[in-house]
């Protein structure tokens, strides 16, 4: 076995007994293999292992190794910060964005996604620590921005996305993905029918199945310490 499929095999066991100790099943958790910095080669070992969505944060980047690996039909998910003016080839390649926190983002997304193509699958990222540096949109303008992404065309709005500050305190990742799953849960009440909450990483991917997490995003634990 390659270490990347029992680092695969290891989180998955994770998710499982954070699952069961929520009341949940394991399959409601989706994991997205976070690929940054990884080569295609490695994706390939983590798809022979079983994994078939993959996370980018770099447009670029990202847009090589899905045509490197186009004949594998895997599901591409960009959560990296998105400037308006780099949304075309995201929106043409990729199948979800997550990190939607401008309206003019979306749009611009919304223009450029083919009429051919499914719609693309999008979160708006909340900046649940508050911290000035944090992506993400207020938890305030949060509703705002959702309803507004979820009108446009060619979009369609899953969820909430978040990155809460780095803490070894579990009370605290606790509280900041129970902002995240209140702030669903509260558009779900106006029926916005959001059924993805797309947090937890390595480090706190317990805490985040605790609250409600939907897709935890991977990538040290997968692929290993990035360089
Ligand atoms: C890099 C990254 C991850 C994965 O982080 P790890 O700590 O390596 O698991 C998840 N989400 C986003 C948005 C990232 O940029």
């Amino acid at each position: 076995m390659t270490t990347i499929s029992a680092n695969l095999q290891a989180v998955r066991a994770r998710i499982a007994k954070a699952a069961r100790e929520a009341g949940r099943q394991p399959e409601e958790i989706a994991l997205l293999a976070v690929s940054k910095t990884v080569s295609p080669e490695r994706i390939l070992d983590a798809t022979t292992a079983g994994q078939r969505a993959f996370g980018e944060n770099y447009a670029q980047e990202g847009a090589a190794k899905i045509a490197a690996l186009a004949d594998l039909g895997l599901e591409w998910h960009f959560i990296g910060p998105l400037q308006s003016n780099k949304t075309r080839p995201v929106a043409e390649q990729f199948d979800w964005v997550h990190s939607i926190e401008r309206f003019k983002v979306a749009e611009r997304l919304a223009a450029a996604r083919g009429a051919d193509r499914p719609p693309l699958q999008v979160c708006v990222q909340v900046n649940v620590s508050g911290e000035a540096s944090k992506s993400g949109v207020s938890p305030h303008d949060t509703a705002t921005l959702a309803r507004a992404v979820a009108a446009l065309p060619r979009l369609k709005l899953r969820g909430l996305m978040a990155i809460p500050e780095p803490t070894a305190d579990i009370a605290l990742a606790r509280r900041r993905f129970a902002t995240l799953r209140a702030l669903r849960d509260g558009l779900n009440a106006e029926g916005l029918g959001l059924d993805t909450l797309s947090m937890g990483m390595s480090h706190d991917l317990e805490a985040a199945i605790l609250e409600g997490a939907t897709l935890v995003r991977v990538g040290t634990a997968i692929f290993g310490e990035r360089h």
